[in-house]
Protein backbone atom coordinates (compact mmCIF):
# COMPACT_ATOMS: atom_id res chain seq x y z
CA UNK A 1 0.00 0.00 0.00
CA UNK A 2 1.39 3.59 -0.68
CA UNK A 3 0.00 6.27 0.75
CA UNK A 4 0.11 10.10 0.53
CA UNK A 5 -0.90 13.39 2.35
CA UNK A 6 -0.78 16.02 0.16
CA UNK A 7 -1.71 19.83 0.34
CA UNK A 8 -3.58 21.53 -2.24
CA UNK A 9 -1.18 23.66 -3.78
CA UNK A 10 -1.92 27.41 -2.65
CA UNK A 11 -4.90 26.34 -0.45
CA UNK A 12 -4.31 25.41 3.50
CA UNK A 13 -5.94 22.09 3.02
CA UNK A 14 -4.36 19.08 4.29
CA UNK A 15 -6.01 15.37 3.09
CA UNK A 16 -4.78 12.29 2.41
CA UNK A 17 -5.04 9.42 -0.13
CA UNK A 18 -3.49 5.95 -2.17
CA UNK A 19 -4.05 7.51 -5.43
CA UNK A 20 -2.87 10.77 -6.36
CA UNK A 21 -3.67 10.84 -9.82
CA UNK A 22 -7.36 9.69 -8.81
CA UNK A 23 -7.82 11.78 -6.64
CA UNK A 24 -6.82 14.84 -8.42
CA UNK A 25 -9.41 13.78 -11.33
CA UNK A 26 -11.89 13.40 -8.07
CA UNK A 27 -11.07 17.22 -6.98
CA UNK A 28 -11.42 18.48 -10.94
CA UNK A 29 -14.52 16.46 -11.54
CA UNK A 30 -16.29 17.26 -7.86
CA UNK A 31 -15.40 21.62 -8.31
CA UNK A 32 -16.90 22.08 -11.21
CA UNK A 33 -19.53 19.25 -11.86
CA UNK A 34 -22.93 20.73 -10.10
CA UNK A 35 -24.48 17.65 -10.18
CA UNK A 36 -21.36 16.51 -7.93
CA UNK A 37 -22.43 15.72 -4.03
CA UNK A 38 -19.17 17.36 -3.19
CA UNK A 39 -19.51 20.32 -5.20
CA UNK A 40 -20.51 22.45 -2.37
CA UNK A 41 -17.29 21.59 -0.23
CA UNK A 42 -15.64 24.82 1.28
CA UNK A 43 -12.92 23.85 -0.32
CA UNK A 44 -14.19 23.64 -4.39
CA UNK A 45 -16.67 26.70 -3.49
CA UNK A 46 -12.80 28.60 -2.33
CA UNK A 47 -11.50 27.09 -5.79
CA UNK A 48 -14.21 28.22 -7.71
CA UNK A 49 -14.18 31.58 -5.85
CA UNK A 50 -10.31 32.70 -6.54
CA UNK A 51 -10.36 30.83 -9.77
CA UNK A 52 -7.55 28.63 -8.95
CA UNK A 53 -5.96 25.79 -10.53
CA UNK A 54 -6.21 22.40 -8.83
CA UNK A 55 -2.75 20.90 -7.85
CA UNK A 56 -1.33 18.49 -5.04
CA UNK A 57 1.90 18.90 -3.77
CA UNK A 58 2.77 16.06 -2.30
CA UNK A 59 3.96 16.75 1.46
CA UNK A 60 4.58 12.68 3.38
CA UNK A 61 4.68 9.50 0.84
CA UNK A 62 4.78 5.75 2.76
CA UNK A 63 5.58 2.62 1.26
CA UNK A 64 4.57 0.15 3.45
CA UNK A 65 1.39 -1.59 4.99
CA UNK A 66 0.17 0.29 8.08
CA UNK A 67 -2.92 0.48 10.05
CA UNK A 68 -5.61 2.84 9.10
CA UNK A 69 -5.20 4.48 12.79
CA UNK A 70 -1.39 5.11 11.93
CA UNK A 71 -2.60 7.00 8.63
CA UNK A 72 -5.15 8.82 10.42
CA UNK A 73 -2.30 10.22 13.05
CA UNK A 74 -0.09 10.87 10.43
CA UNK A 75 -2.82 12.85 8.74
CA UNK A 76 -3.78 14.60 11.63
CA UNK A 77 0.45 15.71 12.64
CA UNK A 78 0.04 17.70 8.96
CA UNK A 79 -3.45 19.17 9.46
CA UNK A 80 -1.84 20.51 12.93
CA UNK A 81 1.50 21.67 11.73
CA UNK A 82 -0.48 23.66 8.96
CA UNK A 83 -2.89 24.59 11.38
CA UNK A 84 -5.21 23.67 8.33
CA UNK A 85 -8.09 22.86 10.83
CA UNK A 86 -8.28 26.19 12.58
CA UNK A 87 -6.88 28.30 9.99
CA UNK A 88 -7.52 26.88 6.75
CA UNK A 89 -10.03 24.73 4.78
CA UNK A 90 -10.47 21.56 6.61
CA UNK A 91 -13.76 20.81 7.85
CA UNK A 92 -12.73 17.83 9.77
CA UNK A 93 -9.94 16.40 11.93
CA UNK A 94 -8.17 13.25 11.10
CA UNK A 95 -7.64 11.70 14.40
CA UNK A 96 -8.86 12.97 17.57
CA UNK A 97 -7.39 12.28 21.19
CA UNK A 98 -10.07 10.59 23.30
CA UNK A 99 -10.39 14.01 25.38
CA UNK A 100 -10.96 16.40 22.23
CA UNK A 101 -13.35 13.41 20.67
CA UNK A 102 -15.28 13.99 23.85
CA UNK A 103 -15.42 17.43 23.72
CA UNK A 104 -16.10 17.38 19.25
CA UNK A 105 -18.84 14.69 20.03
CA UNK A 106 -20.33 17.32 22.91
CA UNK A 107 -20.23 20.02 20.47
CA UNK A 108 -22.11 18.21 17.76
CA UNK A 109 -24.76 16.65 20.11
CA UNK A 110 -26.61 20.18 19.79
CA UNK A 111 -26.17 20.29 16.35
CA UNK A 112 -27.35 17.00 15.64
CA UNK A 113 -29.99 17.49 17.79
CA UNK A 114 -31.39 20.73 16.05
CA UNK A 115 -30.84 18.65 13.23
CA UNK A 116 -33.39 16.06 14.83
CA UNK A 117 -36.14 18.40 15.89
CA UNK A 118 -35.68 19.69 12.10
CA UNK A 119 -36.48 16.45 10.66
CA UNK A 120 -39.13 15.35 13.63
CA UNK A 121 -41.97 15.00 11.65
CA UNK A 122 -40.76 13.39 8.39
CA UNK A 123 -39.06 10.47 11.16
CA UNK A 124 -42.01 10.68 12.94
CA UNK A 125 -44.19 9.98 9.59
CA UNK A 126 -41.94 7.18 8.78
CA UNK A 127 -42.27 5.67 11.64
CA UNK A 128 -46.21 5.17 11.60
CA UNK A 129 -45.53 2.51 8.45
CA UNK A 130 -46.88 -0.06 9.27
CA UNK A 131 -45.00 -3.59 9.03
CA UNK A 132 -45.10 -6.79 9.12
CA UNK A 133 -43.05 -8.43 11.99
CA UNK A 134 -40.57 -10.95 11.32
CA UNK A 135 -41.23 -13.45 13.97
CA UNK A 136 -45.24 -13.72 13.77
CA UNK A 137 -46.04 -11.79 11.09
CA UNK A 138 -48.68 -9.42 12.11
CA UNK A 139 -48.80 -6.07 11.00
CA UNK A 140 -47.56 -3.40 13.48
CA UNK A 141 -45.74 -0.19 13.43
CA UNK A 142 -42.26 -0.11 12.31
CA UNK A 143 -41.40 2.07 15.61
CA UNK A 144 -43.07 -0.04 17.76
CA UNK A 145 -41.78 -3.15 16.36
CA UNK A 146 -39.39 -4.23 19.31
CA UNK A 147 -42.05 -3.55 21.74
CA UNK A 148 -44.28 -6.02 19.86
CA UNK A 149 -41.46 -8.72 19.96
CA UNK A 150 -41.66 -8.94 23.59
CA UNK A 151 -45.25 -8.88 24.09
CA UNK A 152 -47.18 -12.80 24.65
CA UNK A 153 -49.08 -12.27 21.71
CA UNK A 154 -46.05 -12.17 19.25
CA UNK A 155 -43.83 -15.03 21.12
CA UNK A 156 -47.54 -17.37 21.03
CA UNK A 157 -47.77 -16.43 17.26
CA UNK A 158 -43.76 -16.69 16.68
CA UNK A 159 -44.24 -20.67 18.05
CA UNK A 160 -47.04 -21.69 15.41
CA UNK A 161 -45.58 -20.02 12.49
CA UNK A 162 -42.53 -21.42 13.15
CA UNK A 163 -43.91 -24.58 11.36
CA UNK A 164 -44.12 -22.83 8.31
CA UNK A 165 -41.04 -22.98 5.75
CA UNK A 166 -39.97 -19.21 4.88
CA UNK A 167 -37.21 -18.09 2.52
CA UNK A 168 -34.37 -16.00 4.17
CA UNK A 169 -34.86 -13.34 1.43
CA UNK A 170 -39.06 -12.75 2.85
CA UNK A 171 -36.45 -10.40 5.16
CA UNK A 172 -34.90 -6.91 4.25
CA UNK A 173 -31.30 -6.01 5.66
CA UNK A 174 -33.23 -4.89 9.41
CA UNK A 175 -34.48 -8.06 9.29
CA UNK A 176 -38.34 -7.19 8.85
CA UNK A 177 -40.61 -9.88 7.64
CA UNK A 178 -41.05 -8.91 3.65
CA UNK A 179 -43.07 -11.64 2.66
CA UNK A 180 -44.27 -15.56 3.16
CA UNK A 181 -42.71 -18.18 0.90
ZN1 LIG B 1 -44.58 -10.48 16.17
Amino acid sequence: MVFYIYKMKGINYVVSTNNIKGRTKCHKSSCYNKNSKKYNLLVYQYIREKEMKIELEILFCYKKNCSKKITFLIEQFYINKFNSFNNGINSSNAFLSKKKRKKYNEEYKEIRKKKYEKNKNIISQKNKIKINCCRCGSLVRKDCLKRHQKTKKCKSLSKEELDFKYDQNAYNEEGEFLEWF
